[in-house]
């Protein structure tokens, strides 16, 4: 592993900080917490902590010893001053003498000792740094050691590794407890450069910031070497079908049976994220996945994301997914059975003082295609699909050296259910769109743009479909989504777009068809060709998007909301406006057929009827000509309504969100046109 440290940047970082009164300690911790928090083999989303003995000044003007350790929250790769919060060091250190501390007086006594209250909690395994004796310490849960570590005979594999240099502490959850074991130890080799903590990860130590960092990395170096000199384990692997399904095929069926059914046609739905690469195919495609897969995380902290372990799924046969579809809901129902059994039996070990957590999976490993990772949001997902790869990573080099072995039952369920993560149970307040997809065509500009921004804005995931590419990534790049270029007349254009949505999130729930441009010509004389570019777009496009979507809604089984943009002229004509007014018509009229047709699926189909609305479709050039040619101020044609108020893109999204939220409506058309009774329904 390379030793990133540079003296450049290190003087630069301490400049940087001194001007905001921060003082050269912690600007070096900041530093190399950030060289660790970047490295995905050391450390992954919150995972290690770093600290940093120093002094600061309190409110009375006194130089006082403090602790500034990794505040929850942070992560090490972009962790910042505040992250580091400052914590009194000698009350810390007088902890040492007791003989227990539950959990929640630890974090108590730590936060009353901070010398700023708004501070965030600092880390579970603060104490285990108050009690060591040296300027930096720094924790990593690096790949390679617990592949070393995860092993029946680990501690001896270490030890003929690193031998002294390093004293060896067994598996204690962290807190009070193992913060006491590791300074005992530590009593016993007060020259050791650091400290292997097996089954979960290594400590490094010294009195500068560079030498701490750089011991970490020989370590983990020495561990990489020693794994590299075993062969690189190729698991057997099963009969594979011939044609593998792929993962746009399966996830709509995963993420359906995932889904949980709250009733009265309501979902609590899950993101999911995929992953594949040669690596992660050789591990899920083993004859003993079941073995290996099965034992547990490689490092604890890991269960609170991933759960203790994944679900394996059957093969999937491309030609016949009914059949995956049957086998996939029978491996999910043993794993939740599965997994209540594990709770029951584990809570009755804890005197049934646990709340008992869903029993879905939150890692599905895809024999033949890859791997998933499930969350509540594709950033949970994103996180759990990190952590299987890494699982994927250490467990197959772990299965090079010997069979893959990590805590015990019991020590998983402690962290799973830990008390500090079960207060934080129920505390989670999730917006209405939260879990689900909404794709949204024309979605780089205009309404497209502000019915994805309003759709986010409510915890959706959104995929932006447009025909410029460009537009649609940032687009999506600014909502934190994601863009594919499309043109939604080619079926084909089309359908890889809806697969790579369900690659992206794993399905969708909400389309927003959208696209349209206006052709214009008076209905006597306009040629063939114009209305049937109309009809293309504004008519067939819409068909097509439907069709993708209820395709994959149906395989979701979990019901769905289509959601049109319809228009004033599809009720209303406008003169030499056939070609637009006559498509969009069909359109209004196919929102019906879908509700009509798909309603015994869960599915939902409604209309959005705008005018006049500045966009795309009513550029600005259009509006000064027409309200030239009205004799009107630009503002008095845009509010030439019975409001007599100007109509926008993010009213007409409004229209969307609330159509999609009216979850027993559907066949019904919304008119946002600030009222115009030529133009009204019934
Ligand atoms: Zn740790």
């Amino acid at each position: 592993m390379e030793n990133r440290w540079s003296d450049k940047t290190a003087q630069d970082t301490i400049k940087h900080y001194a001007d905001a009164g921060i003082n050269e300690d912690i600007a070096l911790r900041v530093y190399t917490s950030r060289l660790l928090g970047n490295e995905p083999r050391l450390v992954l989303h919150g995972g290690g902590n770093t600290s940093v003995k120093t002094t600061a000044i309190d409110i009375s003007g006194n130089n006082i010893n403090v602790l500034c350790v990794k505040g929850s929250g942070w992560d090490l790769g972009d962790i910042e001053p505040a992250g580091l919060p400052a914590v009194r060091l000698e009350p810390l250190k007088k902890l040492v003498t007791l003989k227990s501390l539950s959990d929640e007086d630890m974090v108590n006594v730590q936060r009353c000792n901070l010398l700023d209250s708004s501070a965030p909690n600092p880390s579970v395994e603060t104490l285990l740094h108050a009690f060591l004796p040296h300027k930096f310490v720094d924790h990593t849960h690096a790949n390679a050691v617990l592949a070393l570590t995860n092993q029946a005979d680990g501690e001896a594999i270490c030890r003929k590794i690193f031998g002294d240099r390093v004293a060896y502490v067994p598996y204690i959850m962290p807190g009070f407890d193992l913060a006491k074991k590791t300074e005992e130890i530590f009593q016993q080799y007060p020259n050791c450069e650091g400290m292997i903590m097996l089954k979960h990860g290594i400590f490094s130590f010294a009195d500068d910031a560079q030498l701490s960092y750089q011991r970490m990395i020989e370590f983990v170096t020495m561990a990489e070497e020693h794994l590299a000199r075993a062969k690189q384990k190729l698991f057997p692997a099963i009969k594979l079908p011939a044609q593998s399904a792929n993962a746009a095929n399966i996830a709509p069926i995963i993420r359906g049976l995932t889904a949980t059914d709250l009733g009265d046609g309501k979902f609590q739905r899950l993101v999911l994220e995929f992953r594949t690469s040669p690596e992660i195919l050789n591990y899920v495609n083993g004859e003993e996945v079941s073995r290996y897969s099965q034992q547990g995380t490689v490092t604890p902290d890991h269960s609170i994301r991933t759960k203790p372990k994944p679900l394996v799924l059957p093969t999937a046969d491309a030609n016949n997914l009914p059949a995956f579809a049957e086998n996939a809901a029978a491996a999910l129902k043993q794993f939740s059975n599965d997994y209540h059994d594990y709770f029951d039996r584990q809570n009755k070990r804890l005197n049934n003082t646990r709340t008992k957590l869903d029993p879905l999976p939150r890692v599905i490993l895809a024999p033949g295609i890859g791997l998933f990772g499930l969350g509540a949001s594709s950033k949970a997902a994103k996180i759990a699909a990190d952590l299987a790869e890494t699982t994927v990573e250490v467990i197959t080099a772990a299965e090079s050296l010997g069979p893959f072995e990590c805590i015990s039952e019991d020590e998983t369920f402690d962290m799973e259910y830990w008390s500090l993560e079960q207060a934080k149970l129920g505390k989670t307040n999730e917006p209405d769109f939260a879990r689900q997809v909404v794709v949204v065509t024309g979605g780089a500009s205009g309404i497209g743009l502000a019915t994805a921004q309003a759709f986010k804005a409510q915890g959706a995931e959104v995929a932006i479909i447009d025909q410029d590419a460009e537009a649609a990534d940032k687009a999506a790049g600014q909502l934190g989504g994601i863009g594919i270029g499309c043109d939604v007349t080619d079926r084909q254009q089309l359908r890889a777009a809806f697969d790579t949505v369900c690659q992206t999130y794993g399905g969708m729930d909400i389309l927003i068809s959208n696209a349209g441009a206006a052709w214009q010509g008076r209905i006597g004389d306009v040629d063939d060709e114009t209305l049937r570019k109309s009809f293309e777009l504004n008519f067939f496009a819409h068909q097509a998007a439907s069709q993708e979507a209820v395709r994959i809604m149906r395989e979701q089984k979990t019901g769905g909301n289509l959601l049109y943009n319809t228009s004033k002229q599809a009720i209303n004509p406008g003169p030499d406006f056939g070609p637009y007014g006559l498509a969009k018509a069909a359109t209004l009229f196919l929102m019906r057929q879908y509700a009509l047709d798909h309603g015994r699926d869960g599915i939902r189909s409604n209309a959005v009827n705008a005018d006049r609305i500045r966009s795309g479709l009513l550029t600005d050039d259009m509006i000064a000509s027409r309200s030239k040619a009205r004799k009107l101020s630009e503002h008095d044609y845009l509010a030439g309504n019975l409001l007599g108020r100007e109509v926008t893109a993010e009213d007409v999204a409004d229209c969307f969100v609330a159509l999609a939220r009216a979850d027993k409506t559907t066949g019904s058309v919304m008119t946002v046109d600030g009222g115009n009774i030529a133009a009204s329904l019934r």
